[in-house]
This record gives C-alpha cells, structure tokens and sequence, in this order.
C-alpha cells in the first residue's frame, strides 16, 4: 500500500487548463487569439497520438492550433522552409515540430530553424542558454511542468539535495538547471554513473528519466524523499508503467508521482503555457514598438 501522497499530475494539469481558459477568454477578448503550429512527419503512431492529444488540449482552452502534416520522405530543404513561413505568421505565437524526425533530417537544425520567439518545447540552444544564465525564456515542458507539481503540493526546493538520473537534453539537463535556479544542490546521474544507488539514496527529491521500468527500486531511495518518476515503459502486459516500482517506494517515499497520471499530463499543460506565454510576449513587443 502506498503511504506517500500522491502527485495527481492530472488533477493538477486539468486545473491549469481551466485557469487558462479564463486567460485566453480575456486575451480573445483584447484582440489576441494564441496559436500553435505543430509539425508532423509521418505516420509514427506514438507521435500521432501525442500531437492529437496536444491539439485536444489546444482546443479545450481556446488556443487556435494548425496541424501541418509531411509524409516521411519530406526533404530538409522542405521542412526548414515551412518553419521559415511559420516563423514569419502573426497568428502562430508557437511552433512546435514533434520528434523523433526520419533520419535524412537533422532535428539540431529543425529545432534552430524555429524562431526562439516561438520556440514553445524550449529546445532551442537560446532558449537553454537563457535557463542557464537565468532569464526568462520558454523552459521544456517536462521539466517546467515538475516544478509546477512540487509548488502544488508545496514542497519547497532551496536548500533540498535534488538527484536527477538521466541528462537528456529535453529533461535530464533542462531539469537539473531549473532545480539549481531554484536554489538547490544538484547531482545528475546517468547511464556511466556507479554505483547509482549510493547516489539516489542521498536524493531529497530524486527525478528519474532514464526509460528503464523498474530501475529504481525502494532500496534505492531515502526514508521520507519526494520521487518524480518521468519514465514512460511499456511492460510485458502492454500496460504504461514509469521507472520507479510504484508500490515499494510508494511505501518509503513522502510524495510520488505516478506513471501514467503524474509527470505526462503536466508536461502536455505546459506546452499550453508556453503558447500563451509567446502570444503574451507578441502583444507587449507589439505595443512597445507601437509606442
Ligand atoms: P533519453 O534516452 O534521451 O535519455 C535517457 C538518459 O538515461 C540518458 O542520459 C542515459 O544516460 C540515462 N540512462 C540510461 N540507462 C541508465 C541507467 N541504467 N542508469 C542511469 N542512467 C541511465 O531519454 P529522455 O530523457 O528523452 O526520456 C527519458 C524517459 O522519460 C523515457 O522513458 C521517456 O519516454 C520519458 N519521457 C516522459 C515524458 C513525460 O512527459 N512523461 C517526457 C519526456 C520523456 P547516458 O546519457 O549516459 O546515455
């Protein structure tokens, strides 16, 4: 039986979408309709159903999305200059092209070819560059949308020893910089890390996003940690699990997210924000220049 509190990522993401729909209402009503494009290639069935579930979400707030499909073989040349067009529209605040990307295009170009006014998944080196040096800018969704579930259960960061196992560049790295903003010790880990565990179990608040089920067992967390489990695996009956066991840390741990349910949904709510975010942007550089 779980004794931790539960972080209801879903819970908390559907009362973010309700309060954005209020501030989309008014910004509707300012003259300001925020839009997002969102690039797909192919046909990959994981990555149609994650750009239905965005234009889903788009739609449930009143943001105005555009899907712009290409089949598979779709040239470089092609791709950079439909980013190139979209960059240049007043009604797209947010362009968001989903990975992984067929092989004959490069995604480090794609993600520099966006512009960083509308570069909404915070991929772009300006964007990572101004998380690093602390400015504001857009920070990808996964790792905005666990702070966003730590300040709901009010659990604070300073001070706190955050381990993050795995350093991708769209959670890993992204993350582990957000934590040391917020003023806490970081430890990042990964896959030449030994032993993990000696490592994990010194975590106040340990973040694993590896893709590994099962990774992190209770053994390997501290009495009372908060466990934020990024992971997405499907296991032997098909069904989504994260990387942590559940139920064993679940019974050792204070908070825990769960997989499917936690990180997921807050990481789909914060590409929402970020859209409202760049049309907001929009509006003030509009009306400065205008002055
Ligand atoms: P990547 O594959 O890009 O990175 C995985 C990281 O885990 C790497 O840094 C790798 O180390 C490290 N790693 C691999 N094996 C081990 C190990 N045995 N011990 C310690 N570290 C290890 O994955 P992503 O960051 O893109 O995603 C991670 C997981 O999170 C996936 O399951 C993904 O599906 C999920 N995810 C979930 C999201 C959500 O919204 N819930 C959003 C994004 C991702 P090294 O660098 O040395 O190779």
């Amino acid at each position: 039986m779980t004794t931790a509190q539960l972080i209801d990522g879903k819970a908390i993401a559907k009362a973010k979408r309700t309060e954005m729909k209020t501030v989309v209402a008014q910004m509707k009503a300012e003259g300001t309709v925020p839009g997002l494009a969102v690039v797909l290639v192919g046909e990959n069935p994981a990555s149609m159903s994650y750009v239905k579930g965005k234009i889903r979400d788009c739609k449930e707030v009143g943001i105005y999305s555009e899907l712009i499909r290409f089949p598979v073989s779709v040239s470089e040349p092609e791709l950079l200059e439909k980013i190139g067009e979209l960059n240049e529209r007043d009604d797209i605040h947010g362009i968001l092209v989903q990975l992984p990307l067929p092989k004959q295009i490069s995604e480090r170009k794609v993600i520099q070819t966006i512009s960083p006014e509308k570069d909404v998944d915070g991929f772009h080196p300006i964007s990572l560059g101004r998380l690093m040096t602390k400015q504001d800018g857009f920070v990808p969704c996964t790792p905005a949308g666990i702070m966003d579930m730590l300040k709901a259960v009010h659990v604070s960061i300073a001070g706190k020893h955050v381990v993050i196992v795995g350093r991708s560049n769209i959670v890993g790295k992204p993350a582990s910089q957000l934590f040391l903003n917020h003023d806490a010790t970081v430890t990042i880990c990964h896959s030449r890390t030994t032993p993990l565990a000696h490592y994990t179990k010194q975590a106040d608040i340990l973040v694993v996003a590896v893709g590994r089920a099962g990774l992190i067992g209770a053994e390997d967390i501290k009495p009372g940690a908060v466990v934020i489990d990024v992971g997405m695996n499907r296991n032997k009956n098909g069904k989504l699990v994260g990387d942590v066991e559940f139920e064993e840390v679940g019974e050792k741990a204070s908070f825990i997210t769960p997989v499917p349910g936690g990180v997921g949904p807050m990481t789909r709510v914060m590409l929402l924000e970020n859209t409202i975010k760049a049309a907001k942007i929009r509006n003030r550089g509009r009306k400065i220049n205008a002055q």
